[in-house]
């Protein structure tokens, strides 16, 4: 018997390979040989599946124009399959690198704002992305963006992508509640939002380029932030940098401040 979040496989027919991610394959592929949809196809061992499944019934009710809309899974096989609304123009750090020098302002302001749409709704819905960056969002062929891989940090089977010290772990989208107590919420997804403004208005430089996963964490500690590209206006910039208010970093220059007072 099939649950409604589950997808019968003979449905599906695979075609291309359109890349590859943390959990395995993702190939293109179509439901009932009409819709198109990105199929992944989970490596085994990859992923802590029993709780992804559970997870999958409440992420089949997330819905949003801004959100990449998941189908379905299938279940009742190894390896499992997670089906996916498709994204033609894929990824949105290689869509922003690929155009480098040919997108306009308002078209990286309009990036930026579909994002957050999705990110807000997430936020109503009590939902953390965990992992939000230019790299976990997809494009359509009409150049809508939409917010991928919300919640799936949770599933991953690997230390070094999800312990803080880990050499895959997000720590420059990650504000330091974040990378020294590991304590995700909206609002640490408020401060990974205004990073990934920062790749937009670079159109796709790393943030922190030149710097090891340490030394961002000494740097953000201290107070220092990422710089102002130069297409952000300094509107922008004051919007994005308001994504990097700490209270760690507030309470630490309260406390260097009144050491002088006594
Ligand atoms: P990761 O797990 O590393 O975040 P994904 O598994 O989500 O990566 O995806 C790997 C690659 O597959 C993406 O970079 C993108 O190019 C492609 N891809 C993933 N999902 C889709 C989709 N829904 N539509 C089109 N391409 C996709």
């Amino acid at each position: 018997s099939f649950e409604k979040w589950e997808i019968n496989p003979s449905d599906l027919t695979f075609m291309k390979q359109l890349g590859s991610g943390q959990f395995g394959v993702v190939r293109l592929g179509k439901f009932r040989a009409k819709h198109k949809v990105a199929i992944k196809t989970v490596y085994e061992g990859a992923m802590s599946e029993e709780d992804f499944i559970e997870e999958a019934k409440i992420m089949m009710n997330l819905s949003h124009p801004n959100l990449v809309q998941l189908h379905g899974v299938c279940t009742q096989q190894r390896p499992i399959y997670i089906v996916t609304e498709f994204m033609e123009n894929g990824c949105l750090l290689n869509y922003l690198r690929q155009r480098q020098g040919r997108l306009q302002k308002d078209a990286l302001l309009s990036i930026c704002e579909d994002v957050c749409e999705g990110m807000a709704y997430l936020e109503e819905n009590h939902f953390i992305h965990r992992d939000l960056a230019a790299r976990n969002c997809l494009v359509t062929e009409k150049n809508m963006v939409k917010v991928s891989d919300f919640g799936m940090t949770r599933y991953v089977l690997d230390d070094e992508y999800t312990s803080s010290t880990g050499s895959k772990f997000p720590v420059k989208w990650s504000p330091p509640e974040v990378f020294h107590f590991s304590k995700f919420s909206s609002k640490s997804d408020v401060w990974s939002f205004g990073v990934l403004m920062w790749e937009v208005f670079t159109e796709g430089r790393m943030p922190f380029e030149n710097k090891s996963n340490a030394e961002v964490v000494d740097e953000i500690s201290r107070g220092e932030r990422l710089y102002r590209p130069s297409q952000a206006s300094r509107l922008v910039y004051q919007i994005m940098y308001s994504c990097w208010f700490c209270g760690i970093t507030i309470c630490a220059e309260l406390s260097d401040l009144s050491e002088g007072w006594d």
